[in-house]
């Protein structure tokens, strides 16, 4: 058997190699156009930004390496022109001698690859501007880098290889623009995950134009001027476009070979054309989505090997193998952010006519890639999606800086496999602290899917926000607060929430949040085991934040322009600036959000105003932490910057400014009734309703000999032992039996001030009670000092509350005036 291979890269060579491991005696016959068979595509932005040095270690093979391995017959410059099916033959053009020949096949393997694209721009042939697919284009590039040491490049596209470029160029060295057309980048994630790709890459120094498209390319000077569709333009000496591939087919064009609108090739299951002796793959054919199985088109390196092999076992058996479906299953870095996608986002679910509820149910957690205690452990967001009724997974999103490829991988099996996102609660994935956690991201991703499912918990995403009528509940520390705050919000730490309950309306739904949900999970779930509505905002502040962050703003509002990371100069240059004030540094390495700004706020106490701090950390999110955290409390950041893997941060101490906006602070009030002296309970009393009628919140906390206010003054038949006996009869029962701290005269005192009182038209201490009580102030009894007294709740005035030094606590910590008489 004859068989001819058109394409000798991702698909052609792999065909070719399979086929001579299974049928030894075929005669193999590979055409392929460009110098070059074999090589890394897929490495090729990293060879153009000097992360791959050595350019030979991207041509993985020679024509006579292929050819001496595989006995394949390898043509490289040779272009085949036609195919004719009818005659089971391909015209071929030596590309070197300008010959044209017919070469004869029994079975046709068309694996030509696609192109990129070339809309009709004008100006598009200008020199300087380049597209990117093989070794030769990487050479031009390159050479120009080299010859004409551009300082900057538009880069228009901001697909996988607009940003593997944009990265690249930056890592060369040149101030980078990338121009895309769309709201976002990275059309294969949804709106809100790309948002992280779209803060990273600004942090990174990647100038980002959204929704604007390139009109035309004029020549002024030895300049190139792009010019937007905004109106203005953009002056660089290199442009690399990236605006997409479709299928090199069209030397197929009259072969009556089945092809789609677009160009590509219609196959069967097993990779067979509409021609018994021609089978197709790659990105020049169209496969089923695994997914919804519609046709569709998926230009990636994964799915044309595979596709590959199953293309040589049918040629060797008919029939024998069989492709199912392209899930889509890619990974992309973004300078130190890895992004990975499997399967359908949400927005093609939507395009597709599915609701969210109904047909389909989105989990959005964050995770840590590592137990958190061991050195490096950051942040992953994953976002899965499953259909509702049978929970079927149907695509995922991770976007992290550390064990994302595993993640995504895992994701891709079970989805692959059918499984459902509750099958991911029952994965018994590899652990130790260096890698994951006893519970995986996988694990979480199951575990909250199925929270979700019992009701346990409802997840509200930020572009729901709007939906519902929602009253925000900040229940992050005080120190997160000024990393930025959500208007609006009430502010009660997770700490504080059991007590502070009372606080809380019952008839309002409470979208609770934290810094990244997973505290705001927890205290979602005391809300609603207390009777109250509460949904949880998934991704918390991070994800707000990244929302709200203005898309027109080329650097976030939460990072000065000055923090950039610098990768022209290798990083931040800290501790350049001269001191003029004592340095403390602080390792606030392996800790995560909101850990290193803890430390930082507790270390800055600790300063002089104008001394510095100088802080290590690897939590990723510091960098823009400091930022805003700096800003809010008064202190100067002087540089902030990563060095190797590391954030850094120099930070001068400044007038310190209220950590709480004024209009927060809480004027509530707590005092401590511990004397029953009649002139001490007045004055409690006295204050505490002036406060309530100011509208403050005041809580009595009576102990000891202060549970004596309390008393009825009327006996109560309790059961008590002799001890607790004698101690009731020697205590003055009530108000009415209370003496006097000073000239008590044996009874008189009381009396005497009594009349006092009422001569002046000053309440009684029993109506300065009653009072209190009605204008809501919290009487509460020390539970403990009851019990060693032996007095009875029943002993008690009406309206008394039972509690114990917790509850104290919990009140005086969110109180501006504490009191103890
Ligand atoms: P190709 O590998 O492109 O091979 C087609 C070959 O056919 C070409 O060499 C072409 O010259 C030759 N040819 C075409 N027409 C003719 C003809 N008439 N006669 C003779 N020869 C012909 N995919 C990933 O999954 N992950 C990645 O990270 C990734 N990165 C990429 C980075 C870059 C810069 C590029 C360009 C691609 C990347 N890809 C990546 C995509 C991946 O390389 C392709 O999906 C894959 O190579 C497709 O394989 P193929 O065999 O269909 O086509």
């Amino acid at each position: 058997m004859k068989i001819i291979i058109v394409g000798g890269v991702a698909g052609g060579a792999t065909a070719a190699a399979r086929i001579r491991r299974l049928m030894e005696e075929a005669t193999v016959v590979l055409y392929e156009k460009g110098p070059y068979i074999s090589y890394a595509n897929c490495g090729l932005p990293y060879y153009i930004g000097g992360v791959i040095k050595d350019r030979a270690s991207l041509l993985l093979q020679t024509p006579e390496k292929f050819d001496s391995h595989y006995h394949v017959e390898v043509k490289v410059l040779h272009e085949v022109l036609k195919v004719l099916p009818e005659e089971q033959k391909v015209i071929v053009k030596d590309l070197q001698t300008g010959e044209t020949f017919e070469d004869s096949y029994d079975q046709l393997v068309l694996s030509p690859g696609s192109q990129p694209l070339r809309p009709p721009i004008q100006g598009i042939d200008l020199p300087g501007i380049f597209t990117l697919w093989n070794v030769p284009d990487t050479d031009r590039i390159k050479r120009f880098l080299e010859e004409k040491r551009p300082k900057n490049a538009v880069v228009v596209g901001g697909g996988f290889i607009g940003i593997e470029m944009a990265e690249n160029l930056r890592h060369a060295g040149l101030e980078v623009t990338l121009v895309e057309m769309m709201n976002q980048v990275m059309a294969p994630f949804d709106y809100d995950m790309a948002l992280m790709l779209h803060r990273h890459l600004r942090e990174c120094g990647v100038q980002l134009m959204l929704e604007t498209r390139v009109e035309r390319f004029e020549a002024v000077k030895d300049q190139l001027s792009v010019k937007l569709s905004g109106g203005e333009s953009l002056e660089t000496q290199l442009v690399i476009l990236c605006l997409g591939v479709r299928p090199q087919t069209v030397f197929l064009k009259d072969s009556g070979l089945a092809m789609n609108a677009r160009g590509a090739l219609v196959v069967d299951e097993h990779m067979l054309t509409n021609d018994p002796h021609i089978y197709a793959l790659g990105d020049a054919v169209e496969v089923a989505d695994f997914v919804s199985q519609a046709p569709t088109m998926i230009p990636l390196a994964g799915p044309a090997n595979k596709q590959a092999r199953i293309v040589a076992d049918n040629l060797w058996k008919p029939g024998s193998s069989a492709y199912r479906g392209s899930q889509g299953t890619c990974i992309v870095q973004v300078f130190d952010l890895t992004a990975a996608t499997t399967g359908h986002n949400e927005r093609q679910l939507q395009t597709r006519g599915l609701r969210k509820g109904p047909d389909y149910d989105v989990v959005l957690i964050q995770s840590k890639s590592h137990a958190g205690y061991y050195p490096g452990s950051c942040g992953m967001t994953l976002k899965a999606l499953c259909e509702t009724e049978s929970r079927k997974i149907l695509g995922a999103q991770i976007i992290g800086y550390d064990g994302v490829d595993k993640r995504i991988d895992v994701l891709a099996a079970v989805q692959r496999l059918g499984g459902t996102l509750d099958d991911l609660q029952e994965l018994e994935l590899a652990y130790a602290p260096p890698y994951s956690s006893a519970k995986d991201p996988i694990n979480m991703v199951g575990f909250v899917g199925n929270n979700q499912k019992k009701g346990l918990v409802r997840h509200v995403q930020i572009p729901e926000m709007k939906e519902g009528d929602y009253t925000l509940l900040d229940i992050r520390v005080p120190e997160e607060w000024n990393l930025g705050e959500i208007e609006g919000a009430v502010q009660i730490p997770l700490e504080q929430l059991r007590h502070r309950l009372d606080e809380l309306d019952r008839d309002r739904h409470y979208l609770v949040f934290c810094a990244i949900g997973v505290r705001g999970y927890i205290a979602t779930r005391i809300l609603m085991q207390h009777g109250f509505m509460a949904s949880n905002l998934a991704g918390g502040y991070a994800a707000y934040n990244n929302y709200s962050c203005g898309e027109e703003e080329l650097v976030c509002r939460n990072i000065p322009v000055s923090t950039m990371m610098d990768f022209s100069e290798g990083g931040a240059a800290l501790g350049k600036a001269p001191l003029d004030g004592k340095t403390v540094t602080l390792d606030a390495c392996g800790l995560q959000c909101p850990g290193p700004i803890m430390q930082v706020a507790e270390a800055m106490k600790a300063l002089e105003e104008g001394d510095y701090l100088q802080v290590s950390a690897t939590d990723p999110g510091f960098l823009r932490d400091i930022g805003a955290w700096s800003e809010r409390t008064g202190n100067r950041l002087i540089e902030s910057g990563k060095v190797d893997k590391t954030i850094q941060a120099l930070i001068q101490k400044g007038q310190p400014r209220a950590m709480v906006r004024p209009a927060e602070i809480p004027h509530n009030k707590t005092i401590v009734v511990f004397s029953g002296d009649l002139d001490k309970a007045i004055a409690s009393l006295i204050i505490a309703n002036g406060a309530a009628s100011m509208g403050r919140k005041v809580t009595l906390f009576f102990t000891f000999w202060g549970l004596n206010v309390l008393r009825k003054s009327e006996r109560v038949p309790v059961k008590k032992n002799l001890l607790e006996r004698m101690f009731s009869a020697m205590m003055p029962r009530g108000t009415g039996k209370m003496g006097l701290s000073r000239m008590n005269f044996m009874g008189m005192g009381p009396r005497l001030i009594r009349k006092i009182m009422r001569d002046k038209n000053v309440d009684q201490v029993e109506a300065l009670l009653e009072q209190a009580l009605k204008q809501g102030v919290h009487l509460i009894a020390c539970n403990m000092s009851m019990d060693l007294m032996g007095i009875r709740e029943e002993e008690l005035i009406d309206g008394v509350e039972m509690g114990g030094v917790a509850s104290y606590l919990a009140e005086a910590e969110n109180a501006d005036t504490n009191l103890f008489i």
